[in-house]
């Protein structure tokens, strides 16, 4: 274990751990502005030295009161699979946990090796079923975690007797959001009080190694007492079924998406979860994904038109190039990203409404937010756009998906091209 301070906000302010959260002001704007300007907009930027920070910290944090110092921490692909996300993430000691076939093919192929991936079946598609077990069957020794009975079935019926997990459903849910609250909900693994039974059915035909449950996700602060609580009847139901490899806790550690909110003290947390789950004979396993890469992230946007808002208020709607189908969580989530111009020095602030270019009233990223008065070919930035971003991106409107460059090490590269008009028209070709 390291001597170094734990995901401390207070004294961790460089070395590899750095500071607690980093702020969309933090970010350099003659950077950032030069980066819109070669590549152009919609832009992703991804700092990879900020998610190796991250990881690092989230390590250091759960490791630290862990006495073998061996918690795992497995980053939820699906916050951002980037390839270049996922090898800084594996550099920094980390696993890899996956939603589906496709994010087990992309972690593989960026470099883990099978051991380290977990792949956490929901209804799982039989393709997706059928990839995974192909890798399984050419040596990547993943684990499968299963959420029903009918996938041990299916499983079986595809001869896999590998590593298995089964993902229980607690009864507890947290989140930022009731669709993002999956702790409690049916659709997620199986009953708490049916899990011993069908471990003891499982451990015939596969090698179970775990149990995990998810609540949901963006825990807080306020919201450590659903986490402690489900975390608690996980370590209850390790001791029950005993024999057990890890106990998978779950991800959802959420982060300040509101500039005055405070960080999520991680230290703390995982000093919670290790009271909470108590003595288990395995080790603790945490998957978040947000965390990881949420303030590694921004999203560029330039400003093309600038109208009277119409409202009671003297305000103006910004209309930029970004929309619900670069960045969806505000229309979906009526999630809150931190706005930030980067042109403007001095200028009055007067209420804004940032407003993309597709056609549903939901495309806003922002309604009468008080903001620098914008002028047209501004350029904005939003915050923590790292996760959950550029993973729902779509082509609702026919919009080609942004491009998005990569800062390693004060070099930047692009890590994907913006996505031609006649990418979106190849699937179909001239039918
Ligand atoms: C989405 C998800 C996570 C990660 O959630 P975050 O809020 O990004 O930390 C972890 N585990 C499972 C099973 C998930 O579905």
């Amino acid at each position: 274990m390291s001597e170094e301070a734990v995901g401390d906000a207070a004294d961790a302010t460089d070395g590899p751990t750095g500071p607690a959260v980093r702020r969309l002001a933090d970010w350099t704007a003659p950077d950032l502005r030069g980066l819109a300007a070669e590549h152009g907009t919609p832009l992703y930027v991804t700092d990879l030295d900020r998610v190796r920070e991250n990881a690092i910290r989230l390590r250091r944090a759960f490791d630290a009161g862990d006495e073998d110092g061996d918690a795992d921490v497995r980053y939820a692909v699906k916050a951002h699979t980037g390839r270049a996300v996922l090898r800084t993430v594996r550099e920094a000691g980390l696993g890899a946990e996956c939603a589906s076939a496709g994010e087990v093919v992309r972690a593989l192929d960026a470099g883990f090796e099978g051991r380290e991936v977990q792949y956490t079946a929901v209804n799982p598609p039989s393709g997706d079923l059928d990839i995974v077990l192909d890798r399984w069957r050419d040596g990547a020794d993943l684990t499968v975690v299963a959420g029903a009975a009918d996938t041990l079935d299916r499983l079986r019926s595809r001869g896999f007797d590998g590593r298995l997990a089964v993902r229980v459903n607690p009864g507890v849910g947290a989140g930022h959001h009731e669709k993002v609250t999956t702790g409690g909900h049916a659709k997620f693994g199986v009953p708490y009080d049916r899990v011993p039974g069908l471990l003891a059915d499982a451990r015939a035909d596969f090698d179970v190694v775990g149990i995990h449950a998810h609540a949901g996700s963006g825990i807080s602060g306020d919201d450590l007492d659903a986490h402690r609580e489900l975390v608690a009847r996980m370590g209850e139901l390790a001791r029950e079924v005993g024999d057990l490899e890890f106990v998978d806790v779950g991800g959802g550690f959420g982060v300040p998406y509101r500039e005055a909110e405070p960080p999520l003290d991680i230290a703390a947390v995982a000093d919670a979860t290790r009271e909470a789950l108590g003595e288990v004979d395995a080790v603790l396993a945490v998957e978040p994904g947000r965390y990881v890469v949420a303030d590694a992230g921004v999203l560029l946007t330039r400003v093309n038109t600038v109208k009277e808002g119409g409202g009671d208020e003297s305000g103006v709607v910004a209309g930029v190039d970004a929309g619900m189908t670069t960045l969806l969580r505000p229309a979906m989530y009526d999630a809150y990203h931190a706005i930030r111009n980067l042109a403007a020095d001095g200028r009055a602030e007067l209420p804004v409404t940032v407003a993309g270019p597709v056609c549903e009233t939901a495309d806003l990223f922002c309604e009468e937010r008080p903001l620098p008065t914008p002028e047209r070919g501004d350029l904005l930035a939003l915050g923590n756009a790292g996760a959950y971003g550029y993973e729902m991106a779509s082509t609702y409107n026919s919009r080609p998906r942004p491009a998005e460059v990569v800062l390693e090490g004060g070099t930047a590269r692009l890590a994907r091209e913006r996505e031609s008009l006649d990418a979106l028209t190849a699937l179909e070709g001239d039918r």
